[in-house]
């Protein structure tokens, strides 16, 4: 049994297609917390969290926006998220992926105070390795796992707590990744399962390999799920779409899999735009796919009518 502790987070400023702010909601409509409660969790829902207002930080690359913004979001959520972590699994409704630049700082900065290493697994179609320097489209949903390895270009956001060594940090899913970032990727330890790897090894075997690892160190881990992991025919509420993404099957076997690991220690779930889906139903896969982290095996799912 876990207590599960929602913080909502309807971050929207990471990139520019609005909808996203809407996250949290659908994920309450859709029934995350009767999901847990069935499996018989505990659930304590947090409400939204809503950050101070922005302070009118700049930097020196032009494309970036919503900057401020971000940045209190970011301290925001570091905030509560390390707080949580005192006291059961926190689960980040977002808001879009930017949500991670302080969810994860949240949750590394416990790890650090309690003396454990600090692992990553990403479920995403794309790195998230650009920093407030690099990118070009200036949208911050794009930098949360470069802040979170300690890398330089971060001015004016807070210092990363404990940044997080690229042997800890475990991407799968990835589809589309730039030139610049590929090239920050190379000089890093990060493990990067993109989808050739995974058509010719699949998903099993280098997941395993992860989840021992963090079990060996004794490590807390932090599984940041965006909806663009899995294949847009699937999962359509999405600003991103990427085609060639994971299947149902897929998806739904790597969340059992961390759920008998017993591993998981947090969660984000970001990049659900509710505006873009259809009666619902990525939310709806959404909640299941916790439901299969949290317990729920394929011969108990419910039967749904979509
Ligand atoms: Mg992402
Ligand atoms: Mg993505």
């Amino acid at each position: 049994m876990t207590h599960c502790i929602l913080i909502g987070a309807p971050v929207d400023e990471g990139q520019r297609r609005p909808g996203c702010l809407m996250g949290p909601a659908a994920y309450r409509v859709a029934g995350l917390a009767s999901t847990l409660i069935d499996l018989g969790h505990t659930v304590e829902d947090r409400g939204d969290l809503s950050p101070a207002p922005g302070r009118g930080q700049a930097c020196a690359n032009p494309a970036v926006h919503h900057l401020p913004e971000i940045i209190a979001w970011t301290e925001a959520l570091r905030a509560s998220g390390c707080s949580a972590m005192e006291e059961g699994m926190p689960i980040f409704l977002g808001g879009d992926h930017a949500l991670a630049l302080g969810s994860l700082a949240g949750v590394a900065a416990h790890a650090r105070a309690a003396g454990r290493p600090q692992f990553v697994l990403w479920l995403d179609a794309h790195s998230d390795f650009h920093t407030v320097e690099t990118t070009t489209s200036g949208n911050l949903h794009g930098t949360p796992l470069a802040y979170a390895s300690g890398r330089a270009g971060f001015d004016p956001f807070p210092a990363f707590p404990a940044p997080i060594p690229g042997r800890n940090i475990c991407m799968f899913g990835i589809r589309s990744v730039d030139s610049a970032e590929s090239a920050a990727l190379r000089e890093t330890e990060i493990i990067v399962n993109d989808m050739r790897v995974l058509d010719e090894r699949g998903i099993v075997a280098p997941l395993r390999e992860f989840l021992d690892r963090v079990q060996a160190e004794n490590g807390m881990l932090h599984v940041s799920l965006d909806v663009d992991f899995l294949d847009p025919s699937i999962a359509p509420a999405v600003g991103t779409t990427v085609p060639g993404g994971t299947t149902f099957r897929e998806a739904h076997l790597v969340c059992e899999l961390l759920h008998e690991s017993g591993l998981m220690t947090s969660l984000d779930l970001v990049e659900l735009n509710p505006f873009l889906d259809e009666r619902g139903r990525t939310a709806k896969l959404m909640v299941d796919l916790v439901g299969s982290l949290m317990g729920r095996k394929v011969f108990d799912r419910p039967t749904h009518s979509y």
